[in-house]
Formats: C-alpha cells, structure tokens, sequence
C-alpha cells in the first residue's frame, strides 16, 4: 500500500479485537451461527484471556436484583456446569453478609427474588454461626453482622480455562487467530478526503503496531478496559470506563473463623459487611483470596496497574482482623486489573456504530456473564432481535444497546 502499510492477505465478514472471555466468546457463538463466514480473532497477547480476565476472581453468582443481571448471569452458569471441570468450576456457594442497616436497605429487594427459583436461602445469626466463626459484633467503622445470603448457585472457576474454551471451539469450527497482534489504529474511509456527514463513512480496515492492515466488512471490539481508549480517538463514546482493581491473596495459618470448624465441608465465598470486601477461599493450597470494592477516590482512568500494599494495609487488613480476629494470614501474591465499567447501571453494552459494534461495559461481572453476552453479541451481528441464552430464555438484544437500552437498576451491589 502506498503509505508503508502493509495489506494482510484476504478480506473477512468479521474481525473481532480482543480475545479476553467476551471476544471469545462472542467469536465462538458468530462462527458456530456462520460457519462459512471468515472471521479472524485479533489479541495483544500471546493467548486468549491474558487481559483483565486472568486478573479476574474469577466468582460467579445468580444472585442479583436486576431481571437483566440473573437472566446474563443465570444462563452462563447453566452452560459453565457442562463443560464443568474443563473451567474448573467449583460450585462452593456464596454468602453475602448483611450490617442490620445494609439488612433494611436490601431487604425489600431480596424478598421480590423466589429463593427457590433462584437457589439461595436467608440466614439469621445462628445460621451464620453454623457457617462461620465470625465475630458478629459492630465496632467502630465496622458494622454489626446481621443476617446473611446463602446462594447455592454460586462459585468460582478458571477465567482463563473459560476463555480458552470458546478461543480454541471457535479455532476448531474454522475461526482464524492472531495473537501478537496490537491494534493501534482505525482506517476509515473518506476521513483524510474530508468527508461530509452525509457520506457513507464506515471503517474500512484497522492497522497493528507493524503496519499491517486488516479489512473486514464488520469490526467487532471487545477490548474491554481499554474499549474508551480505543474508541474514543476516532469520535465514539463506548459508555465504557476502565477502573483499577486489586486482588490479595493470603496464606493463611489456619482456618480460624472461615470455617464453622475444620471438619465443614461448607467452603463458600464469602462478601463482608464493611467496605465491599469479599473472600475467595482455597483451602486445598491454604489461601484465600481477598478483594474490595473501592469507588471514591480510584479515578476512571488505567492508572498506575501496580498493585498498591498500602492499600492492603489500609482497606482489607483491618476488616478481616475484625471480623476474623483469630486469623493469622500473610500476604503471600498481589495483582491488579481494571474493570470495564459501564455508569450508571453496571450493565454490558452491545452498541454499533457503522460497521463497528463494541461489547463491554461487563462492570467487574464479566466472567459470570460471558456465555450469554457472546451469545447476543452473536446475534445482533447477524441481525436478529433475540438471542437463545443456554437455559432456553429468549433476550431482546436490543436491551443492551445504548439508543434502545432497557435495562433494570442493579440493587444488590458489593
Ligand atoms: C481484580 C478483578 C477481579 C474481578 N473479579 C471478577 C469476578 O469475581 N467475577 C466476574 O465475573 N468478573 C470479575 N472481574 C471482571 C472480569 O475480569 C471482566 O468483566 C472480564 O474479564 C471482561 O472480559 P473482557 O473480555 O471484556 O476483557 P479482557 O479480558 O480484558 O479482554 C480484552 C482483550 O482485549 C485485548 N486488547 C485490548 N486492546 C487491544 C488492542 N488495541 N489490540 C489488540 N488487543 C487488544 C486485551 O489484550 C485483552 O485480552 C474482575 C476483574 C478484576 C480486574
């Protein structure tokens, strides 16, 4: 090509960018719906689910107040227990403690949910206690433990087994991988002849950091965190904000208080009531895995992607030596990532502009939620209105655009 650039060979009905679990995903289900249409899967990495999706915890949960949330979540746990030990599913449940004020304000939600169609049951103190050594009592900022959650479809498994899974049925239906490769630009036609609102600008082709070029008829980025980045450049606003994230794991001398006593075999995840910190147990390697959720003060940006010890120090240790004060841990790993946020309602986006779709804003729920937002994605790419969802349920796709967006507010917040 006359500016340097250099032509990849071929033309494909689709190119996606990023191969984290939503490009992955959303290119195994187009290419199973397609299977004649040529489509290419672009990374940065070397492999599919290197991005924020190994930074993940990798927890998925149903238990959500939105209709939209437990229909994504729900039906991508249906189809996670197929291929069950090749993610490495662990179902283990999860409970969500509750501050008696956190109790009041949630509780009008929670009692709308059918705990049987949804798995989970209400616990009082006494129930907990079968569960848990917790010390229940409030001091300072640290609020009381009032009642709790426990939900039976619930757990964790491999984010980046889950990715690989849809990376390599996708490769064997025929689908076409680059890794390596980092898209650093967007072609789009007319824009240096000057183009006028009126003329048919679409984007013809995307460029990576070796000046290869690559055309398709239909750009699809699932880049997530780095979606705004991405996009913003060339005059889109995604609706979607990348946000930094820390996980901690700790080795951990002894079980005091995670368990009701060393011979439970209840192991579940557990959600504190004080500054959004959960747990994730391993106990078969003696850790847990620790993470908060900080809003205030982490700024919308992919700022400094160093995990902060301080933080540590400041925002976890002292939750878990309240509420767990025989618990003797050290901090053993840590990492952070960023969330691809979607404000106000914490919900993915599937939007398009041209010949340009974007799927994310996935709001640190990404993983719980992939089957089904690939599966729309899939289905808005070949035109239809719905999308089957692995349990049966149909789902207008529009309601995760940003023009027709029809989308609940999420209650149940960490
Ligand atoms: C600390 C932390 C804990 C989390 N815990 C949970 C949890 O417990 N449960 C849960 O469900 N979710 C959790 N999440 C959220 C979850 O990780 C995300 O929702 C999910 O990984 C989003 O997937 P994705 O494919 O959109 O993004 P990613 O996995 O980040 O994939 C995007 C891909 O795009 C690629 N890319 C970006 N720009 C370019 C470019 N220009 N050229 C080529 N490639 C590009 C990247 O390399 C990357 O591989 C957590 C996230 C973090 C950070």
């Amino acid at each position: 090509m006359a500016n340097g650039l250099k032509r990849t060979p071929g033309f494909f009905d689709f190119i996606i960018i990023g191969a984290g679990v939503i490009g992955s995903a959303t290119a195994c289900y187009l290419k199973k719906a397609l299977p004649e249409s040529r489509i290419l899967l672009i990374d940065r990495y070397h492999t599919a689910g290197a991005g924020n999706t190994a930074k993940s915890a990798a927890l998925f949960r149903n238990f959500f107040s939105s209709r939209t949330n437990r229909l994504l979540a729900g039906s991508s746990i249906k189809y996670y227990l197929e291929p069950g030990t090749k993610v490495q599913l662990d179902p283990t449940g999860y409970l969500w403690l509750f501050s008696k004020e956190q109790w009041n304000a949630s509780r009008t939600a929670i009692h709308e949910l059918d705990p049987e169609k949804n798995k989970f049951e209400i616990l009082d103190r006494d129930r907990i206690a079968d569960i848990l050594g917790i010390n229940y009592q409030a001091k300072g900022h640290f609020p009381d433990v009032n009642s709790g959650i426990f939900c039976h479809l619930c757990g964790s498994l491999s984010a980046t087994a889950l990715a690989r899974h849809y990376a390599s049925l996708f490769k064997s239906m025929g689908g076409e991988i680059n890794f390596n490769t980092d898209i650093k630009e967007f072609i789009i036609t007319g824009q240096n002849s000057c183009y006028a609102p009126w003329d048919n600008v679409f984007i013809d082709g995307i460029v990576d950091q070796k000046g290869n070029t690559y055309n398709a008829k239909e750009f699809i980025v699932a880049t997530g965190a780095w979606t705004h980045d991405l996009l913003a450049p060339i005059g889109i606003a995604s609706g979607i904000l990348p946000k930094k994230r820390q996980l901690f794991a700790l080795k951990i001398e002894n079980n005091a208080g995670l368990l009701a006593d060393s011979t439970s075999t209840i192991r579940p995840a557990i959600i504190l009531p004080a500054g959004g910190v959960y747990i994730k147990p391993v106990f078969d390697k003696n850790i847990i895995i620790v993470g908060c959720a900080d809003d205030l003060g982490q700024p919308f940006l992919m700022s400094d992607p160093e995990p902060d010890p301080l933080y540590f120090q400041r925002a976890i240790e002292p939750v878990l030596n309240h509420y767990f004060p025989e618990l003797d841990f050290i901090l053993s790993l840590k990492w952070a990532g960023y969330y691809d946020y979607h404000w106000p309602d914490m919900t993915p986006v599937i939007e398009s502009v041209a010949n340009l779709t974007w799927v994310g804003g996935t709001s640190g729920s990404g993983i719980m939620k992939a089957d089904a937002i690939g599966r729309i994605a899939a289905a808005r790419m070949q035109g239809h209105k719905e999308a089957l969802l692995a349990d049966g349920s149909k789902f207008r796709v529009s309601r995760l655009s940003l023009q027709d967006r029809d989308v609940e507010k999420e209650e149940l917040i960490i």
